[in-house]
């Protein structure tokens, strides 16, 4: 393909578990600032196309381009390098380090927990720090030991981690899982502050929660692509309604 103006670029992208196609002959295009959500039923595929994307898992077929720039061909951590971000659904967060510090380790210069301690810790990081405590509303708890911290407030920690290397594509698998309510609304206040420049993907099956944050939405099935577009408009679509129902 030539070059586009999409953040993101995914085509044909097929990858096989011992003959079994997770990811069979996938197209995804994700614009410029756009929040994407992938929604559809368990085995769907929504995880395995976010690890082939950080390069956890390496595609059979396909090409998924960044900006233009091919990633297939990456290792995890120049994917990362790129500049795109990924949480997993289980916050692994740095339990007792304080919230500073685990925003402060995972800031691009500082690699893991030895490496960033040896550092000095600079008021350019310090500035960054803030900034993304603020934005993950976890301003007046930069002394609190991650480990104290309740679930919702960890999984926003770990979003702030990723935040900390300014990833112009954020990856969210199952950000609201386990969350109260109230977290769940925190949580669609904090996904559209952060989208606001960069592009953003999020795998979520809370239908209240994917209307909240949602201008378009990608149903997955099989490994495929089932529709794409609005929320109202995947709704009250025959072949979504259909694999929603049977399952
Ligand atoms: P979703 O996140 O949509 O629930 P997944 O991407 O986790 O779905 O899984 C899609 C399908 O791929 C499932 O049938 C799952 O069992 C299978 N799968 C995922 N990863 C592997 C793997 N590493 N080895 C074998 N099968 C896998
Ligand atoms: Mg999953």
């Amino acid at each position: 393909m030539s070059n586009t103006d999409f953040v993101l670029a995914v085509e044909d992208l097929t990858v096989s578990f011992d003959g079994f196609k997770a990811i069979d002959s996938l197209n995804l295009y994700v614009d410029k600032n756009e929040l994407r959500v992938i929604i559809g039923p368990n085995g769907a595929g929504k995880t395995t196309l976010l690890d082939l994307i950080c390069g956890k898992t390496k595609a059979s077929k396909g090409s998924i381009k960044f900006k233009n720039e091919e990633l297939t061909k990456l290792p995890e951590y120049g994917i990362v390098r790129k500049g795109v971000g990924r949480k997993f659904q289980t916050p692994s967060i740095y339990e007792n380090l304080s919230v500073f510090q685990n925003l402060e380790v995972s800031f691009p210069r500082g690699r893991g927990v030895f490496g960033a301690l040896k550092f000095k810790c600079n008021a350019e990081v310090r500035e960054r720090v803030q900034k993304v405590a603020e934005e993950i509303g976890l301003a007046d708890k930069l002394q609190t030991e991650a480990g104290l911290l309740s679930h919702g407030q960890k999984q926003w920690l770990e979003i702030g981690m990723l935040l900390m290397q300014d990833p112009e594509l954020l990856m969210l698998d199952e950000p609201i899982a386990g969350m109260s309510v109230r977290e769940r609304e925190l949580t669609a206040e904090l996904l559209q502050r952060i989208c606001q420049n960069r592009s953003m993907i999020v795998i979520e099956h809370d239908m209240e929660f994917v209307k909240r944050i949602a201008s378009k939405v990608t149903v997955m099935h099989q490994g495929k692509i089932l529709a794409e577009g609005s929320m109202d408009k995947v709704q009250s679509d025959p072949k979504v309604i259909d694999v929603y129902l049977g399952h």
